[in-house]
């Protein structure tokens, strides 16, 4: 049981603490910076919460534009031509990245448990499930491990004398900015093709949740980074993370948030040195049962594509689009199913569904369950709150949402599900594309022309076909639309870190 684990996660917490040279829950993580963990420039510091108490787990250094100009200059400075990250072969590099998955591997129950204590996902869910999903998270570091030796330019036939070459060189310094509802996956996902393609890094984390990506750099250290090549800090948008975004000396952001916060991404880059950009932003993507779909596993599906992460996943299927013939039905069982749904002690083994990250999102939920109730939408089940300390909320269902519904319009990111009823295949791809986003959506059929006529017409970048939330990391990910721009994962990912230099040389002509 989840009593049995807490011995074992003082323990392990006492031992983190310990490597950043702290004594105890009162003390200070640092921020990690040239392979040396440092406090903030301004020595300030702020708390992390642990959202199922909303008790103080530690102190986090408060990192500001001082600290990440500290981070630029030893980054630019990592990758100077001659360097020892420069010179290292590629192949090297590769097997750095496969020492850090060994090494996060070693430690991933550890911080399955470190990753619940600071973001409130499940143990059951991050252990016996998303053990297989932290090796996960480890397979993208063992993908683009193999990809460092292998992203291989061109020689391309061009008219004249001469030869003509491609070389994918790294970009330089790469800003990454990253939110809090899957720290230890986004990390993987953005450090894995950077690293593999010879960039240095300047990494962001969420101020919600630091800590399992600081154990993850003290990793990076022990397994043979060199000095520079990786810095984590910890500290607010508006001010570290803007401070990447704007500075001159940074040659890429790469930044996965809110769609809000992606338009300042864009514009500082706009009004500063023009540093390349990807985004990975918000959406709300439509999930659409057609009659003929298995009933029972349609539900199921649903349930997850919802509720999975409290609700917290930026491709979350926000609008249940449900053919009529089968609504009444389809609603009555997801609203049975959402009942069972156990939410509680996230360390208990039982448990579905722990707190929201923290007392914002949790009140912005709370508000928005208010709005769908104003606006007439039929609370099914659920829209309170679930306990009396922590972010705990209801699974909430609302059935007869119409598309102009605030609900059915902008990114809840909680338990809020939302049934919508349509008749035909041509109104519904309609509806399910008047969004501003396109991350994902996904439909629920036997026929496989429904479903080629309903994937090919949507404009998202993931569709899944009677499956959802389905992952991996050959396959690309990201977002058309307002959802963002660039993928990652797979070999598209590493274009988003690459330049491509074309040389030229001339033949003298042999007679
Ligand atoms: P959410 O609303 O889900 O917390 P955000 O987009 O605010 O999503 O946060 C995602 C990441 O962006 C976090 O690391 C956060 O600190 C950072 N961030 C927030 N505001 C800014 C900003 N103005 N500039 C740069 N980064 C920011």
């Amino acid at each position: 049981s989840g009593h049995i684990l807490l011995p074992l996660l003082f323990f392990s917490f006492t031992t983190l603490l310990k490597a950043h040279h702290s004594q105890g829950p009162g003390h200070i993580l640092c921020l990690f910076i040239n392979n040396q963990w440092q406090d903030a420039a301004s020595g300030k510091t702020f708390p992390t919460i642990n959202p199922a108490t909303g008790e103080v787990i530690c102190q986090i250094a408060e990192a500001d534009e001082a600290d990440v100009d500290k981070a630029v200059k030893v980054a630019r400075d990592a990758f100077r031509l001659g360097s020892p990250w420069r010179r290292m072969d590629a192949s090297h590099r590769g097997l750095l990245l496969y020492r850090l998955a060994d090494a996060i591997e070693r430690d991933a129950a550890y911080l399955a448990e470190l990753e619940t204590l600071d973001n409130g996902k499940p143990y059951a869910v991050s252990y016996t499930v998303d053990l297989p999903n932290v090796v996960k998270f480890v397979v993208v570091f063992r993908y683009y491990a193999g990809w460092a030796d292998k992203w291989e330019g061109k020689t391309i036939p061009i008219d004249g004398d001469y030869f003509c070459y491609t070389r994918h060189e790294p970009i330089g310094v790469c800003g990454q900015i990253i939110p809090w509802n899957f720290p230890l996956l986004m990390q993987a996902w953005k450090l894995g093709p950077a690293l593999a393609t010879g960039n240095t890094v300047v990494m962001k984390v969420a101020e919600q949740t630091p800590l399992t990506a600081l154990y993850v750099a003290s990793l990076i250290k022990e397994v043979g980074f060199p000095e520079g090549v990786v810095n984590i800090l910890a500290g607010m948008g508006p001010s570290a993370g803007a401070a990447i975004a704007r500075h001159m000396d940074v040659d890429k952001v790469a930044f996965t948030g809110s769609t809000e916060v992606g338009h300042l991404i864009q514009q500082a880059s706009g009004s500063s040195n023009l540093k390349k950009v990807t985004l990975e932003l918000g959406g709300k993507s439509p999930n659409i049962i057609l009659s003929d779909a298995n009933m029972e596993d349609a539900v199921e599906q649903s349930h997850f594509a919802l509720f999975f992460n409290q609700g917290q996943c930026c491709c979350a299927g926000s609008r249940t689009y449900v053919q009529a013939d089968i609504y009444d039905e389809f609603v009555e069982r997801s609203v049975e199913r959402a009942k069972r749904r156990v939410v509680g002690n996230p360390f208990d083994l039982k448990t579905e569904q722990g707190p929201q990250v923290d007392q914002e999102q949790f009140n912005k939920i709370l508000g928005y369950i208010s709005s769908g109730k104003r606006e007439g939408a039929k609370l099914m089940c659920g829209g309170g709150v679930a306990a009396d300390r922590g972010y705990f909320i209801q699974p909430t269902v609302f059935g007869d949402v119409e598309d102009n519904m605030t609900i059915a319009r902008e990114e809840i990111f909680g338990p809020v599900m939302q049934i919508l009823k349509f008749k035909t295949l041509e109104e519904v791809v309609t509806r399910a594309n008047d969004t501003k986003y396109g991350l994902a959506a996904a439909v629920f059929t036997k026929d496989i022309d429904k479903a080629n006529y309903v994937s090919n017409g949507l404009r998202a970048g993931t569709i899944w076909i009677n499956c959802y939330d389905v992952f991996g990391a050959q396959a690309p990910f990201g977002g058309y639309k307002a959802s963002g721009n660039g993928r990652e994962l797979g070999e598209y990912g590493l274009d988003n870190y690459t330049e491509i230099k074309t040389v030229i040389t001339r033949n003298k002509p042999f007679i």
